[in-house]
């Protein structure tokens, strides 16, 4: 469980989160969404520890975790720009974060291949990326944060590089994997229909508030705000 308690970003005088509260629950799949500049990277990287809280806490469990590393935080990022060790084979590129943790070998190895079980990535697991495709990539990118076993994953806009056929066909396995595992996530995407598709409940941002926090049918059947409804393009 993650909380957001009363959480301001502000860079220099420039204020961006202006006091934001929300929990995601145990085993959620929470989408942040919201137009370009909303704030949406700016509080992800804040529960993953890259960017500094300026005001309020962040809670992951019972413990508050404002002041730890992003290493000390049981959390695993995928990014939109997952560059992938080039010189590596998948292999290498998904036990690399685990290696540098000092997990024993024997260790990786099985976690490695049970994430490429998962993946559908067993075949490919001596190739170098240059030797896959589109998808498979970003997969290797998913693989990657699967083995640290984390009790939160952390998405920015991963699909986003993507072309449109494959991300539809991504965004149903990222949605399947994450009912497989269960693993508490939060998925940041400026898409509506990602977001709809993807969230059990979505966080509607505009500039550094939330307009609206609920499911993908009180979002479309009850906006709250004028914003929400044009946004998720409903009648209301
Ligand atoms: P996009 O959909 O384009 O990725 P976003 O919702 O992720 O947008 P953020 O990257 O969180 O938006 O940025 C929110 C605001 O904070 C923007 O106005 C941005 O210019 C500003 N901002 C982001 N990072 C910094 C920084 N390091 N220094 C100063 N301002 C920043
Ligand atoms: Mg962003």
């Amino acid at each position: 469980k993650i909380a957001l308690e009363h959480i301001r970003k502000a860079y220099g005088q420039t204020q961006v989160i202006h006091g934001i509260d929300g929990e995601i629950e145990a085993g959620e799949f929470v989408v942040i969404v919201g137009p370009s500049g909303c704030g949406k990277s700016t509080l992800l990287r804040m529960i993953a520890g890259l960017e500094t809280v300026t005001e309020g806490n962040i809670r992951i469990g019972d413990q508050i975790v404002n002041n730890l590393e992003p290493s000390q935080r049981d959390i695993a990022m995928v990014f939109q720009n997952y560059a992938l060790y080039p010189h590596m084979s998948v292999f290498d590129n998904m036990s690399y974060g685990l290696k540098i943790r000092g997990l024993p070998k024997d260790e990786i190895k099985r976690r490695v291949e049970e994430a490429a079980k998962i993946l559908e990535l067993s075949p490919y697991l001596q190739r170098a990326p240059r030797q896959l495709s589109g998808g498979q990539r970003q997969r290797v990118a998913m693989g990657r944060a699967i083995v640290r076993e984390p009790s939160v994953f952390l998405f920015d806009e991963p699909l986003s590089n993507l072309d449109a056929k494959l991300r539809v066909q991504m965004r149903l396995e990222i949605k399947k994997l994450q009912e497989r595992l269960g693993i508490t996530s939060v998925y940041v995407t400026h898409d509506q229909v990602e977001a709809m598709t993807l969230g059990h409940r979505l966080m509607v941002l505009n500039g550094g508030n939330v307009e609206q926090f609920g499911t993908p049918i009180d979002l479309y059947d009850k906006p709250q705000t004028l914003f929400v409804a044009g946004f998720i393009g409903s009648p209301a």
